[in-house]
This record gives structure tokens, C-alpha cells and sequence, in this order.
């Protein structure tokens, strides 16, 4: 029998008009099974998204601050959502219990998995499917990873004696029940994960955008779709910035050939992007898209003839592991290396390092660039193609965008180009429209 897992984002569940919207697209497949929700969204820009107004209240309880204002916005997105959809559930239940239980002391994972959990009770009830927490079948360790071999073995147990269920999305436990959630935009980890457990027909990703698309569309103006990208292409996107889909909610899938279709909850018509292990052609010239993310810092360092110098490299590159710093890239030439590191990793430990190079790696120069922003082109035609680079460069110099840094990945999948973050916008502006037919 074929199943379909279906994950539906927080912006199609925000209010009760779009959770009309995905009782229709559900009931409308018999195939689609299971439904794995995330928390409310954005009802539109300036809005909070609950998951943001959980940690926030987690935060004040922290710190011994009020929270009810905060508390209450959140008691009312969910109060309104059972009225609207004339439920039974008495959610004031479990809003007071939440409350108790922020005061007497939860860990952040447990306050911040409450969206996806309380919006799995309203789904559930909505739809008439069965509510499964996600706590009984989504297993982590204690060091925080998936155990693989205890999820799938719960999903196989308990789902297979559920035809229809509703699984939130974002978090699971440890085997001792602490609550532990995945990395933001997590659901989409939920839904891969259940999809391969089940052995799903097709992994459908519910969005607000019509699938994949060549550029991030708050950058530029209204970015072709994308039909179909590998597995491969869409990590080296997803990785880089265009964050319509969970890097990490490939990996469950990809193995066992389960096909992910990105669709729009506003647009269920269009057929948006799959994705899949081989794409069935590659247009010769073209690429599949580009993402890109700003704030990277650059450490240079050049020394006459590091080139010979035995085990130069890895020294840096220890001091690095020493301060559990990882890196992004190393483009290195024959008497100089640059390290690129992504800002959020860096904290304060930037002079640490320095200082550490400085004293046991005695370079001819160490400088610091910061405020570099990377972009990643992407695509399987890239290596069948000559010519890709220089259009991105003649795009880039044509608006007089200065480039920092050039990387065609070892993958040869993609070309990635730093530049200023000032200019980070116009540069991807630039290369789509260089690419776009
Ligand atoms: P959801 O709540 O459904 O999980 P997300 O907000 O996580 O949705 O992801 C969808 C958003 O990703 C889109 O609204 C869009 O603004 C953004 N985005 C960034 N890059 C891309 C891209 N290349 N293609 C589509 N959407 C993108
Ligand atoms: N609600 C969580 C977040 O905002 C997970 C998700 O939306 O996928 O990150
Ligand atoms: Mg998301």
C-alpha cells in the first residue's frame, strides 16, 4: 500500500483559515497518512512565530522576569485556533500545565517543543487522525544525537498498528523521557525520519513558497522554481543558505530512494520540486540555483615557503580544534593559507587564536577580514559545462562587485564566491539574472 508522510511548515498552520487549507489537502489523497505539523507561524511580517515567543518566555523565566504577556499571546493563537475550528480539546488544560510546569524549572527543549505539540492536539482532533507524541517514537541519546536503531523501531511498532496519525514535528527524548528538540526548522528532520521509518511513497514538505526556487525569493524579485534537484544540489543549497528545507532532513530519506516534493499549503495545484537522486536531464550551461550567507571571517596568514615546511597546515588547523572552532573553507596558495569561518562559531575566541597562531605557527603576516558574505552557484551541470565561472565573475564585475575569495567545491557541484555583505544582495541579484533562462 502507498504511503505518503506529509510535514506542513509553521506559516501553513498559523491560523484557522490555513488549517482549512490542509484538512482539504489532506483528506483530498487517501495516501497521505501521516502528517507531521509544525508549530503556528507568522500570520504575516511582524508577526511571532510561537516557537520564537517560547524560548523568549523560557528566557524571562531564566532570568526571573515576568513572562505572562508573553505566555498570554501565545495562550491566545492556540485559544483562538480551537474556537475557530470548533474543537473539543480543552487546550486551557494544557496551557496552565505548561505554565506550572516553566515555573517549577523545564529544560529550554521542553519549552520550546510545546509548539509542535500542542499544535499536533489541534491537528490531530481537526483532521480525525490519532495523536502520537513524537516523545514515544522519535529516540535521541544522551548525547544528544538520533538513536537510529531505537527510533526506527519504535515508528515500526507503534505506526504500524496506526493508520492515521498526526506526529509533531521538531522534538523527541531520551530513553529516561527528557524532551530534546533538533536544530531550528527541525520539523523537516521529523518528517524524514518518519517517512523512511514507514517506508513512505514520497516525503511531501508542505510550504508557503511553490517548492524549491532558484534564489531566495526575499532577495530576488519572484525566482523561477525549481522542477527537480539531486539530493546533492539541494544540501549544497540548503547548507548555503536557502533554508526552504532542513539540511539535515536528507539524509533519512536519500538512502532509501524516497523521493521529497517541496509544495505550496496556497498553491497545492502546482506540482513544485522534487527531489530526488538523479535528476532526469541536465540543460547543459545552466545551473540549479543560488544561495549564499553572510557574516564569515577571514584569517590570512602567509609564511615564504610554508609550502615546505612539514605539518605547517595541520598546526593551524589543530589551534583551530583546540578552540572547537570549525571551519568553512581554506583556499590556500603556495605561501599562504585563509582561513574562512563563519561568525556565529567564533564567539570571543578570535583573539585566542591569534594569538595561538601567532606563537606556534610564526607566520610573515597574520590579518583579519571580516564581514564577508558567501555564495554558493549550484549545480550538477556545472562540471559538464565550461564557462559557468566566468559568467558568475563577468555578472559580479559588470555591477562592480569586488570578489574576496573564489572555491569551486571538491563535490564540483557548486562555485562559491565571497564577497562583502554589503554587497551580498546585489551579488545574487546579479548572478540570477546571468543564469535565469
Ligand atoms: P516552513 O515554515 O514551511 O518550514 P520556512 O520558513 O522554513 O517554511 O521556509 C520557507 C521559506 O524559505 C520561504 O518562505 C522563503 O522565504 C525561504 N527561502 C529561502 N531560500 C529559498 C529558496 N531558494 N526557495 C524557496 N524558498 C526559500
Ligand atoms: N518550530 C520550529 C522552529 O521554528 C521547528 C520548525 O518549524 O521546523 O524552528
Ligand atoms: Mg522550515
Amino acid at each position: 500500500m502507498e504511503v505518503i508522510v506529509a510535514k506542513f511548515g509553521g506559516s501553513s498552520l498559523c491560523n484557522s483559515s490555513q488549517f482549512k487549507k490542509v484538512k482539504d489537502i489532506v483528506l483530498s489523497d487517501d495516501r497521505r497518512c501521516y502528517i507531521v505539523p509544525s508549530a503556528p507561524g507568522k500570520r504575516a511580517s511582524g508577526d511571532y512565530k510561537i516557537t520564537d515567543l517560547l524560548y523568549l518566555c523560557h528566557q524571562h523565566v531564566k532570568k526571573s522576569l515576568p513572562f505572562d504577556e508573553l505566555l498570554n499571546l501565545i495562550e491566545d493563537r492556540y485559544t483562538i485556533l480551537c474556537g475557530e475550528l470548533n474543537l473539543t480539546l480543552d487546550i486551557s488544560k494544557y496551557l496552565i500545565e505548561l505554565k506550572e510546569k516553566m515555573l517549577t524549572g523545564v529544560s529550554e527543549d521542553f519549552v520550546a517543543s510545546r509548539g509542535e505539540y500542542l499544535n499536533g492536539l489541534i491537528l490531530a482532533e481537526y483532521l480525525g487522525y490519532e495523536f502520537i507524541d513524537a516523545a514515544d517514537i522519535i529516540v535521541f541519546k544522551k548525547s544528544g544525537s538520533l538513536d537510529e536503531v531505537a527510533t526506527y523501531d519504535a515508528i515500526r511498532n507503534r505506526l504500524s498498528k496506526v493508520p492515521k496519525a498526526v506526529i509533531p514535528g521538531f522534538y523527541g527524548a531520551s530513553k529516561d523521557g527528557m524532551i530534546k528538540t533538533f536544530s531550528r526548522g527541525g520539523s523537516d528532520i521529523t518528517g524524514a525520519i518518519i517517512a523512511r521509518g514507514v517506508g513512505a511513497t514520497v516525503y511531501e514538505n508542505w510550504t508557503d513558497v511553490s517548492g524549491f526556487l532558484m534564489a531566495d525569493p526575499r532577495i530576488v524579485n519572484d525566482p523561477k522554481p525549481i522542477d527537480e534537484v539531486t539530493y546533492k544540489e539541494l544540501r549544497e543549497l540548503s547548507y548555503m543558505g536557502a533554508n526552504v528545507f532542513h539540511e539535515e532532513a536528507i539524509f533519512p530519506v536519500k538512502n532509501e530512494g524516497i523521493p521529497i516534493n517541496i509544495k505550496n499549503t496556497n498553491d497545492p495545484q502546482c506540482k513544485g520540486t522534487f527531489i530526488l537522486n538523479e535528476k532526469h536531464k541536465v540543460k547543459p550551461g545552466s545551473i540549479t540555483g543560488i544561495a549564499g550567507k553572510k557574516d564569515f571571517t577571514v584569517i590570512a596568514i602567509e609564511k615564504t615557503l610554508m609550502n615546505k615546511e612539514i605539518g605547517y597546515c595541520r598546526r593551524i588547523l589543530s589551534i583551530l580544534e583546540n578552540n572547537n572552532v570549525p571551519f568553512e573553507h581554506i583556499p590556500s596558495g603556495i605561501d599562504s593559507i585563509s582561513l574562512v569561518i563563519d561568525d556565529s562559531e567564533l564567539d570571543n575566541k578570535i583573539d585566542k587564536i591569534l594569538e595561538e597562531i601567532e606563537v606556534q605557527c610564526k607566520p610573515d603576516s597574520l590579518e583579519t577580514y571580516p564581514n564577508m558574505a558567501l555564495i554558493a552557484v549550484v549545480g550538477e551541470g556545472i562540471i559538464k559545462t565550461k564557462g559557468i565561472s566566468a559568467k558568475v565573475f563577468q555578472a559580479l564585475s559588470k555591477k562592480d562587485i569586488n570578489i574576496r575569495m573564489i572555491n569551486q567545491g571538491s563535490s564540483e557541484l557548486s562555485i562559491i564566491v565571497g564577497v562583502e555583505n554589503e554587497d551580498f544582495e546585489d551579488a545574487i541579484r546579479v548572478v540570477y539574472k546571468a543564469f535565469e533562462d
